[in-house]
């Protein structure tokens, strides 16, 4: 059986990732990674759900003990991807979305080179200073941290292999979704099915 894929998709805060990874979950049936985090959840946010909220003691510790396949600070806290889901479903053959932050998907890259990459993006920066605010779960401060966080971020799109424009967000699922498939078709992900074609049709003659 083949392996799953590891998707990694990244971009601004307030590009809405986040929501376009829901619908690659719920439309597509992909598996996601729910990280680890330091930051006090949001209204809403469940632990276990959206991420497992730690304390940095507790952080520190899995970072000690490898429980990571990558961690790195996001403006004023932790994040890190759980290493043992990941193996597993990967292991079962399902591809699994890592949603993190640019420095964590440059780790990832180095540690699994055939991850695929992806960056969404909006349609320009008006658009996401727009949508930091209206979200209204930050404060002026750290929505500029973010904003600037976004400048530093940009300029490390040229490592990612994708970059989807999220300005209508079905079509955006969507083209996410077309880019792990085409992935999938690639001819070094198909030499065994390729082999047992040709050997099925010699057996034919
Ligand atoms: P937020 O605080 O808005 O939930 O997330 C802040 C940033 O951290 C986002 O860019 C998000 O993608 C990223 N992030 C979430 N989980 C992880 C993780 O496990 N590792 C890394 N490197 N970044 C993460």
């Amino acid at each position: 059986m083949n392996k799953g894929k590891l998707i990694v998709i990244s971009g601004f805060s307030g590009a809405g990732k986040g929501t376009v990874v829901k619908g690659l979950v719920e439309k597509y049936g992909y598996s996601l990674s729910v990280s680890a985090t330091t930051r006090a959840p949001r209204e809403g946010e469940v632990d276990g759900r959206e991420y497992y909220f730690k304390t940095e003691k507790d952080f520190r510790s899995l970072i000690d003990y490898n429980g990571f396949i990558e961690w790195a600070q996001y403006v004023d806290n932790f994040y890190g991807t759980p290493r043992k889901f990941v193996e597993d479903e990967l292991e079962a053959g399902r591809d699994v979305i890592l949603e993190i932050e640019v420095q964590g998907a440059m780790k990832v890259k180095k540690q699994y080179p055939d991850a695929v990459l992806i960056f969404i993006c909006t349609k320009d920066a008006e658009t996401l200073s727009e949508r930091l605010h209206k979200r209204g779960t930050e404060t002026e401060e750290n929505i500029k941290k973010r904003i600037a966080r976004a400048a530093e971020e940009s300029e490390s799109i040229s490592e990612y292999e994708y970059v989807v424009i999220n300005d209508e967000l079905d079509k955006c699922i969507d083209t996410v979704n077309s880019i792990i498939i085409s992935k999938h078709c690639r001819l070094e992900e198909r030499i065994a099915f390729a082999d047992e074609m040709v050997a099925g049709l010699k057996e034919l003659l």
